[in-house]
């Protein structure tokens, strides 16, 4: 089935006890940018939703696949694609940690700011080169939900990263043909 992307509906996601929380104003801000890039309509819900029943307590993150579940039980309408961002962080059983996930043609993609925060590396905070990286890691998330896989294009936003180098790396964008089979599924 097509599922042409028509919306998205922004969720945070945090620990009942607030812990993850993202700020209003990160949320806001990449809103706009994704708003802006896709010529979507974006939507932000302000409460944030528990992820509680995901956390793994010994290792400290969140097991994203169950969460995309729980997200994909919220989509109402084809073409809504529904995107939690937290700033926990996140992991798949095989990985150490994730960026990201989301489900293949599916509705649900989730992405973590944890990781791409410039002081989890020892740097001065900054929310221009957060709200950058986020703003890519949710592209290549929404591609996914488009049917699109890894490119070997470094610089496509759909090439496959496990640092916050080759994220930098990348443009916000899609590569020519990312971009032909993506602008395909976009209302
Ligand atoms: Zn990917
Ligand atoms: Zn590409």
């Amino acid at each position: 089935m097509i599922r042409v992307l028509e919306s998205i509906q922004l969720l945070p996601l945090a620990l009942t006890s607030g812990e993850g929380a993202p700020r209003v104003e990160l949320i806001d801000r990449l809103a706009a940018e994704a708003a802006r890039v896709l010529a979507v309509s974006c939507q932000v819900e302000t409460a944030p939703l528990s992820v509680d029943y995901a956390f793994e307590t010994l290792r400290c993150q969140v097991w994203s696949t169950p969460v995309l579940a729980r997200l994909q039980e919220r989509a109402r309408r084809r073409g809504q694609i529904m995107l939690g961002l937290t700033m926990l962080d996140l992991y798949v059983p095989i990985l150490t940690f994730v960026f990201g996930e989301a489900q293949l043609n599916g509705p649900a993609a989730v992405v973590s700011a944890h990781r791409l925060r410039e002081e989890y590396y020892g740097m001065e905070a900054s929310d221009d080169a957060l709200v950058a990286r986020l703003l890519k890691e949710t592209l290549h998330e929404l591609g996914h939900t488009q049917g699109l896989k890894h490119c070997t294009d470094w610089r496509c936003v759909m090439s496959s990263a496990h640092t916050v180098e080759r994220i930098d790396i990348r443009q916000a964008g899609f590569c020519g043909p990312c971009a032909r089979i993506f602008a395909a599924r976009v209302a």
